[in-house]
Parts: C-alpha cells; sequence; structure tokens
C-alpha cells in the first residue's frame, strides 16, 4: 500500500471516552500531558491531508507524532488539540524506482535496524534506542554508534515526503530529494537537521548512501557489521575522589581529541562513557567496534589503556566480549523503560575535553547532593565520517565535534520532585558553562547543542544570558536558510513549538 493509495483505510479518531486513547497518548517524558480532543492515526499520507485540512479549518492547533521520544513536550503539550499518530506508517522497502530505501516515519528504529539487516544486509548509522521514531530523529540529523564510521544519519538522506500547508490553508504532499535540480531541495535540506515539527508532517524517507544508485539494494547503504568487540568497564564510585573522576574524564576527551579526524583507523570504535551521580555507585564505559574493522582488538585495547592511565581505582568490572551485532548488541543499548518516567536532561557538543574549571563543576555536582541514580553526564563519542561534511551541506552545523554531552536530570515518577530535579539539572548545566551565560556557546571547547536533544532553557532569558540565541546553537550558521524555508512551506505558522523555526522578521 502506497501512502496516498485511495484503497487505503480511513484514519481512525480516537477521542478521549475511546478505551485506546491513554496508550496512544502514551509517550517517553510524563512530564508533559496534552489532553487532545482527538488522536488521528493516519495510515497514509492522505490522512496526513485530512487531518491538517481539518486542523486549519478549525484553527485547532495540531502536532505530529512518530514515536513519542522528545526530550521536551513538543507533540505533547497542554494546547494541543489535535495529535496526529504516524505509528501505523511503518514499512520499511526496497523502492527500486529510485534507487533507495522507503521508510515510513512512524517507524521506530528497532523494526527498522532489523528490517535493513534481515532483508539485506546494511545498515543506518542510526540512534541508540530502538523506540525512538523515525519521524523526529532523521530531521534532527540522526546519530549513532556507527557515526564516526558512517556519518549522520541525514548524511544518507536521499529524499522525503512531507504533507504541508500552503498559504490559503490546503494541504499537499511534496517529494523533496538531494538532487541538485530538485525545484524542492531546500525543503529535503531542512529534514537533514532542521528539526521536527517545523515544515510539515513527514510521512516517508527514502535512504541511500551518496554517490550510490546501484539497482542492487545491498549496496546502497553501510554493511551492517557482523559481530562486534564490546569493552565494558565498571568503575567503583565509592573510592573515587575528584582526582581519580577528572583523570578519566581527562583520559577518555584526551583520546577522543585524538583519534577523531576525518580519515581516523579509529573511526569504527565508539564509546559512550555514562558517568553517573555517586548514588548509583558506579560509572560505567562501553565501548563497541566492528570486529572485522582492521586492528579492531588493538584499538580496543589501546583505547582502554589510555583511559586508565593514572586513574588509581580499578574497574570492578573490565570485559571485552564478542557478541553478534544484530540479536546481542543492538537491543542491549536501549534506555531503562519505565512506564512513568519523568525527565529534564540538557546537552552540547564539544570539541575537545572540558577545561579543569568546569571538570571540578561535573564532580562537584555528580559527587553531590540533589541527583538521584538515574542522574548522570554522559559522554558519547562525535567526529571522523561526521566531520567529513561542510557545516551548510546539510542543516547539521556541528561537523567539528568530538564528543556530545548529554546532562540528564534522572528519572522520576512523581510530579512532586520535578522541581528539586529540574533544579538540579539547570543548576549543573548553567555552572559548567557558568563562563559563557550557562549555555554551550561555541569557544574552543563546547560548540552549541543538538536539536534532537532540545532544551528550552536554551531561549530563556533566565537559563541563557550568553546573548548568543538559542537557534545559533542548535543550527549555527544555517538558520537563516531554515528561516526561509518556514516561510515558503509553512507560511500560515501551522507547525511550532517551543524551539520551532520561526519565519525571518
Ligand atoms: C531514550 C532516548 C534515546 C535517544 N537516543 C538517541 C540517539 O541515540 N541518537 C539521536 O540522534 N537521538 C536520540 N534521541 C533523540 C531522538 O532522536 C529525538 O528525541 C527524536 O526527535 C525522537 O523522535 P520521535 O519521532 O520518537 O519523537 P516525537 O516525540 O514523536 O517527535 C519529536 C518531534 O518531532 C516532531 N515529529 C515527529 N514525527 C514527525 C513527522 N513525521 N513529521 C514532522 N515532525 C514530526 C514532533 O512533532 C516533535 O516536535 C533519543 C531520545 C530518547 C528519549
Amino acid at each position: 500500500m502506497t501512502a496516498t493509495d485511495p484503497a487505503a483505510p480511513a484514519a481512525t479518531a480516537v477521542t478521549p471516552r475511546d478505551p485506546r486513547y491513554e496508550d496512544l497518548l502514551d509517550a517517553y517524558n510524563h512530564r508533559f500531558a496534552a489532553r487532545p480532543r482527538e488522536i488521528r492515526v493516519a495510515a497514509s499520507a492522505a490522512d496526513v491531508a485530512d487531518a491538517l485540512r481539518d486542523a486549519v479549518g478549525a484553527g485547532a492547533r495540531i502536532a505530529a507524532r512518530s514515536g513519542g521520544h522528545c526530550f521536551e513536550g513538543f507533540a505533547s503539550a497542554p494546547g494541543i488539540e489535535i495529535l496526529l499518530d504516524l505509528s501505523a506508517l511503518d514499512g520499511v522497502a526496497h523502492d527500486p524506482g529510485r534507487r533507495a530505501f522507503a521508510v515510513g516515519a512512524g517507524a521506530r528504529l528497532g523494526p527498522v535496524y532489523r528490517a535493513l539487516h534481515a532483508r539485506w544486509g546494511v545498515t543506518l548509522p542510526a540512534g541508540t534506542c530502538f523506540d525512538v521514531g523515525m519521524g523526529g530523529h532523521v530531521a534532527a540529523g540522526g546519530y549513532g554508534h556507527l557515526s564516526r564510521r558512517d556519518g549522520l544519519t541525514v548524511d544518507h538522506l536521499y529524499a522525503v515526503e512531507a504533507v504541508v500547508v500552503d498559504g490559503a490553508g490546503e494541504p499537499r504532499v511534496v517529494t523533496a530529494t538531494r538532487e541538485p535540480d530538485d525545484p524542492h531541495l531546500d525543503l529535503w535540506w531542512a529534514h537533514t537537521g532542521g528539526g521536527g515539527g517545523n515544515f510539515g508532517v513527514v510521512t516517508r524517507y527514502w535512504f541511500r548512501s551518496p554517490g550510490e544508485d546501484s539497482a542492487d539494494p545491498a549496496r546502497l547503504l553501510p554493511r551492517a557489521p557482523g559481530r562486534v568487540l564490546r569493552r565494558t568497564a565498571v568503575w567503583p564510585w565509592e573510592p573515587m575522589d575528584e582526582k581519580a573522576l577528572t583523570r578519566l574524564l581527562r583520559n577518555f576527551a584526551g583520546w577522543h581529541e585524538d583519534n577523531s579526524a576525518p580519515g581516523s583507523p579509529a573511526a569504527p570504535l565508539w564509546s559512550n562513557f555514562i558517568v553517573s551521580h555517586r548514588s548509583a555507585g558506579a560509572v560505567m564505559l562501553t565501548s563497541v567496534i566492528d570486529e572485522a574493522a582492521p586492528g579492531a582488538a588493538n584499538l580496543l585495547d589501546e583505547q582502554y589503556a589510555r583511559l586508565t592511565g593514572g586513574v588509581g581505582v580499578d574497574p570492578v568490572v573490565n570485559d571485552r566480549a564478542v557478541l553478534p551485532w544484530m540479536s546481542s548488541w543492538m537491543p542491549s543499548y536501549t534506555w531503562p523503560p519505565e512506564p512513568l518516567g519523568r525527565y529534564k536532561n540538557k546537552a552540547a557538543y564539544l570539541r575537545r575535553g572540558f577545561t579543569d574549571r568546569q571538570l571540578e563543576t561535573v564532580y562537584r555536582y555528580l559527587d553531590g547532593d540533589g541527583g538521584n541514580p538515574f542522574a548522570c553526564l554522559v559522554l558519547s563519542g562525535y567526529g571522523c565520517r561526521i566531520a567529513e561534511a561542510a557545516p551548510e551541506a546539510t542543516a547539521v552545523a556541528h561537523r567539528a565535534p568530538v564528543m556530545k554531552a548529554m546532562f540528564c536530570g534522572g528519572q522520576w515518577t512523581s510530579p512532586d520532585e520535578d522541581a528539586e530535579r529540574i533544579a538540579w539539572i539547570r543548576a549543573f548545566y548553567r555552572d559548567v558553562f557558568a563562563h559563557t551565560g550557562g549555555v554551550p556557546v561555541p569557544d574552543g571547547v563546547s560548540d552549541g547543542s543538538y536539536i534532537g536533544y532540545p532544551d528550552v532553557d536554551l531561549a530563556d532569558p533566565e537559563w541563557n544570558t550568553s546573548g548568543v540565541p538559542w537557534h545559533e546553537l542548535y543550527y549555527g550558521g544555517n538558520y537563516p536558510r531554515l528561516q526561509r524555508v518556514k516561510e515558503r512551506y509553512d507560511p500560515l505558522g501551522v507547525f511550532r513549538h517551543g524551539l520551532s523555526v520561526r519565519p525571518p522578521a
């Protein structure tokens, strides 16, 4: 069934009295509680167009949701009257006409990986959480543990099908490709990192790597690893003092500063360092590399030697395992499921390791009161292949960082804890970036943030006193072009949220 098939079943409208309502409403971050008057479950681009027409005609606020994994309440905010659920648009198919893989916007990463792997042996350098939806993930840029080797997800985005709304309020389905002569090239570009909920509703993405147009689907995207070598190292918090923890963090950053240039032989090696709050009892490193990569075992061991040098606290776990990539490694990296989890996360790109003063702050917060066992700083490897693209080639301007940092306020379930948890993570982040107005201004160390990890505080003068506007932190010099796309494809401002692209002034 194609997205515009007239035989497609009509969209399902689910109202609050329907027993499906609460389930369909459920999303990752339970801090946000939209009560839309209707959830429209779309099964085609025509359904999406109908829902948009109804919403615009009634003057009702509408938001699209694919996987529901937004950090903020962009598709869950009070005031949203119609929620457009795209989860039924979850197909994964080879499209011989476009010589690309067509993936429905409502598909979750796990099933996409499995289908690409089982049927064609290929994969995408996309995110690590299997429940994240393609709709929001790809539009944000998409990044994961193969990105140092293969680039961002959007570096492989060939085309996007989106339903946009014109100045008369009439929806239309547009397919935009990266072909230089495509009249909708700018709309494709806006979906290479401009962020979800900005320009229209994506119903389908097509993927093939740059320079590939083979009739053989197995050549269109990067090959999936067969087995991976995985290092897991766990250090106990108990004997850890400031000197030991900051040495670990310096070592981790130093390795990434030295091994993240384009063409680095360490590109296939990806690491994630979860530096939990002391109440969790331990900090954990995971490093993974395709077993077939040249010198894989040596690279893993050399990295470990570099990381542990001078730390003085031995890990309680130091495990090197060989795992089948798809069945064992991939599903192992999903965030712990908590049916009522509430979160506040913040992020930053890093061009190099934190300064001594920043490391002192990191230690003070992670060792101090107020955190919970899920509160943490997560540092993930970036760079290598990502750095090969120019900042303006896609909407993701951040091509020079060597790490991504995520600041997590933890996980809690009671609304009564919101104020305390949010205050803690806000203070932690503000103090780490105190010298640049509380936010990661590009300054040689930090380099803005990732729109896939949105944080409305960056647009709040109480928390961003840097004088650098939120959109510069998220988009660098790409924002004016995004604004022009906004003006052209969403002239009525149908698609909006706390950090949405605004039309040019
Ligand atoms: C546990 C967890 C792990 C994560 N891991 C990674 C990771 O490894 N790598 C990474 O890069 N990111 C990661 N992310 C971030 C993730 O990519 C973003 O949160 C992404 O926006 C989620 O997409 P979604 O469709 O699931 O979310 P949704 O909440 O459905 O949507 C997010 C935003 O996109 C809009 N949107 C959704 N669908 C569409 C559509 N079809 N058309 C237009 N707009 C749409 C929504 O309106 C909203 O503004 C993670 C997030 C979580 C919560």
